[in-house]
């Protein structure tokens, strides 16, 4: 007898000093996406997301912004949050890191653990820090004096610090990472951060000073003069969501046989694919189970920053498409894990002739031949090709989630929506009815019409109901309008994609 076991679906905390942007809903859907299907399953599954708040980069908004930290991160953090509301993102838990109650004692009893198993210890520290990054920088890793990512000039620092003993690491960071204990995908990024551990690990600072810090974050246990790193604190929520260190959540998502997914962008993998685990290791808790790394959305092939953000921002397209449409979009038509430049002409076009000139054309054709035509549903003898297409469209949804590559579940969706188009065409129903009611043939002519009518109109049914089940861990409202159109009998309604207005 196999119970279902657990899966902890997260995505990543963003850090909250400035509005959200459409790649945060990106990561959103996505990950709404994977625990809704693992819900569809009907595994146990828990779902969180929050707000990163303790990072240096929040302190230094707040202070541009002429306001404080706290204030700063909980006007931003209400937006994140519903931006999530808004794209229909079902969480089951969402995390503020710095006023949640839950967060400052996990942090400190992963910190506690890792010390007592030796792996925290004091030194001197100086080197180039990049506050984008929020992250000391290897001479190796600079390009031209700088950060390959960010603009801002590196901060050289001098102090004494906290240190991880990552360096320990190494060898069963590789052995976990190889032998798929944590599953890296795509497998471009598990071949990235091996090759990152073989080149050697160096222990990493975990905590600031309070000044440099500005007395904003968790305080080191035991140690007022200094702040718990922001990457130690955020890589936290995971499970201090889960009430670490104590309670029946925490055992039940983390330690617990069952599945913990991180999704998170190829931007943060080094921090979930080496730094989070081997804390874990040092702690003595399970690691995750595999992480999920997506590509980031571009703008003519520019990283989305603040500028072109707002040209993208998710709650004006919402307002413009309709929540549906864009999760389709992000999902559909952005590579899950590679690079993708948005092109709102695109979503457009998607949104014209795939969702209302496929999905909504076969709803609306069906339900008004059904309609018309009046013949009760079987839902068996159908279409034997039809069928086989439903059932093909299921295993290669599975597939693809397992391989992380929603584009694909999508597409197979699509195609099983376009098989169902054609069978409506070839199967010709209205020719079908004619024959039943025509009086110059026969009373088994007809009779054999009127039962070829039923079985078209029958199967057609069929491959929309599995195509809206299919379709509700991505267009959950979608879903849910196509399956109220069809019960208690398939019935004509307003279209669900109704024509966009120009411009
Ligand atoms: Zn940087």
């Amino acid at each position: 007898m196999n119970t279902p076991k657990p899966v902890f679906v997260t995505s990543a905390i963003p850090y909250v000093n400035a509005e959200p942007h459409l790649g945060h809903a990106l990561e959103l859907v996505q990950s709404d996406a994977l625990a809704r299907y693992q819900r569809l399953l009907g595994r146990d599954v828990h779902f969180t997301s929050g707000t990163d708040d303790n990072s240096l980069k929040n302190v230094r908004a707040a202070a541009r912004a002429r306001t404080t930290p706290t204030e700063l991160v909980a006007r931003y953090g209400a937006e994140f949050r519903r931006l999530a509301e808004t794209l229909h993102v079902a969480h089951d838990d969402f995390i503020h890191t710095a006023s949640d109650g839950r967060h400052a004692p996990a942090v400190h009893a992963l910190w506690k653990r890792c010390a007592d198993n030796g792996d925290v210890y004091k030194k001197v520290y100086r080197g180039l820090y990049c506050v984008g990054c929020e992250s000391f920088l290897r001479e190796s890793e600079l390009v031209a004096g700088g950060c390959a990512t960010h603009t801002e000039p590196l901060e050289l620092l001098e102090e004494e610090n906290w240190f991880f003993r990552l360096s320990r690491y190494a060898e069963p960071l590789l052995a976990a990472i190889e032998g798929e204990r944590l599953r890296i995908l795509p497998q471009e990024r598990k071949n990235e951060v091996c090759q990152f551990i073989r080149r050697g690990l160096e222990d990493f600072s975990i905590s600031r000073s309070r000044a440099r810090a500005n007395g904003w974050g968790v305080s080191v246990p035991g140690d007022e003069t200094q702040i718990v790193y922001v990457w130690f604190d955020a890589l936290a929520n995971y499970v201090s969501v889960l009430g670490f260190p104590n309670g029946e959540k925490f055992d039940r998502y983390w330690q617990a046989p069952g599945e913990r997914w991180h999704v998170i962008g190829k931007d943060i993998l080094r921090f979930h694919a080496v730094y989070w685990p081997a804390v874990l290791l040092s702690a003595g808790l399970a690691l995750p189970t595999s992480l999920r790394v997506h590509g980031l959305i571009t703008s003519q092939r520019k990283k989305l920053g603040k500028s072109l953000g707002n040209a993208v921002d998710p709650f004006r397209l919402v307002a413009r498409y309709g929540v549906d449409p864009v999760r389709y979009y992000l999902l559909a038509h952005l590579h899950t894990t590679k690079d993708s430049d948005f092109r709102e002409d695109l979503l457009r076009t998607a949104y014209g002739s795939e969702l209302a000139g496929k999905l909504g054309n076969l709803l609306q054709r069906v339900c008004a031949l059904c309609d018309r035509y009046e013949v009760p549903i079987i839902t068996t003898d159908l279409d034997a090709t039809l069928l086989e297409t439903a059932e093909r469209t299921r295993a290669a949804v599975a597939q693809a989630i397992d391989d992380f590559a929603l584009h694909d579940a999508l597409r197979a969706i699509f195609e099983l929506i376009a098989a169902a188009n054609r069978h409506v065409d070839s199967t010709a129903p209205w020719q079908l009815a004619q024959r039943a009611n025509d009086t110059s043939s026969g009373p088994a002519q007809r009779k054999a019409a009127q039962v070829a009518l039923q079985r078209a109109l029958s199967s057609d049914v069929h491959a929309l109901t599995v195509s809206a089940e299919l379709l509700a861990p991505f267009l959950p409202g979608t879903a849910r309008a196509i399956r109220a159109r069809l019960e208690p009998k398939p019935h004509l309604g307003v279209p669900l994609f109704p024509p966009l207005s120009p411009g």
